[in-house]
């Protein structure tokens, strides 16, 4: 009696595990993405034909993601995994060694050296999705890189990836015929980490921050009271939250330009290291940037 109970749990464990494989497991072409941009960048190219899967989730922050248990998995059953590398996943690093080879593609590594930004220290920039001009490079990299491990649908990815250049260009445009609304005294940017040094570059912004490019560097209050000095010697009347950051730090500034008798305002909310949630529509770097630029350039505009 005892041995057909145990045949029979056997037989059901054996049909159990064979149903959820042919259920759930995706037969396409499988890339693991790890930043919500990368996420989105893979989609782009890929459209019906690649199963994208991004391990970090929209608002979280990529400088302290650390990997949990199911992300290793995902990354051994990845067909392709992409990074954005230049240590924007700075605990995930060994994790995404692990998987050095042919299907580990690190977006920064195809950047040109002349366009990468450095902070004083000389430590790389990693926020290069806000160049447009260097992430549409990406795409046809991307794309090449994709065709090369998918060989079948190679000529369908290059093709998606060129509509989507074009998508960018027109983004470029419009960022560009907004930003022309706003005096050039006007075009100051203060967040709370510097994510946004490729915007400004790109579009004749100044940019000032809290913190450096990593948001693993303490604020201290020393770098509070000297950014809201500069508020005041500019006379910098707006402030901008990040959806990736706490805002302890940007509240901070706001009351240490107030100790100053300095009044400054929350210009809004960007989307910084992360793009905006699907549950907004903003789940593309095409519709993140754009509602960016609509933040800042009525914030500004309003002061
Ligand atoms: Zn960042």
């Amino acid at each position: 009696m005892k041995k057909i109970t145990m045949g029979f749990l056997l037989v059901l464990l054996v049909f159990t595990l064979n149903g959820c494989d042919t259920s759930e497991r995706d037969q396409r072409f499988t890339v693991v993405a790890t930043t919500t941009y990368i996420g989105d960048m893979i989609n782009m190219i890929g459209g019906d034909y690649v199963h994208v899967e991004t391990l970090m989730a929209p608002g979280v922050d990529p400088h302290d993601y650390e990997p949990r248990q199911s992300d290793t998995e995902r990354l051994i059953n990845a067909d392709m995994i992409v990074a954005n590398g230049l240590n924007l996943e700075e605990r995930m690093v060994d994790v995404l060694r692990e998987f050095s080879g042919d299907k580990m593609f690190v977006l920064g590594e195809h950047v040109p050296e002349h366009q990468l930004l450095h902070e004083d220290n000389d430590v790389v920039d990693p926020h290069i999705w806000f160049n447009l001009d260097i992430w549409s490079k990406l795409v046809m990299v991307a794309a090449e890189a994709m065709g090369a491990l998918d060989e079948d649908h190679a000529d369908i990815y290059i093709a998606r990836a060129t509509a989507y250049q074009h998508d960018l260009r027109m983004l470029d445009a419009y960022i560009k015929s907004q930003i022309e609304r706003l005096p050039t005294d006007k075009r100051i940017l203060v967040t709370a980490h510097d994510a946004f040094a490729y915007f400004g570059e790109a579009y004749g912004f100044e940019v000032h921050a809290i913190q450096g490019i990593s948001t693993e560097s303490e604020a201290s209050i020393r770098d509070i009271d000297q950014l809201a000095q500069l508020l005041v010697q500019q006379n910098i009347q707006s402030v901008f939250f990040e959806s990736s950051v706490p805002q302890t730090t940007v509240n901070a500034l706001v009351e240490s330009a107030r100790s100053l008798n300095h009044d400054v305002n929350i210009g809004g909310e960007l989307y910084s290291d992360s793009t905006g949630p699907m549950s907004k529509g903003h789940e593309t770097l095409l519709r993140t940037y754009r509602v960016n630029i609509d933040v800042i350039v009525s914030a500004l505009l309003e002061e």
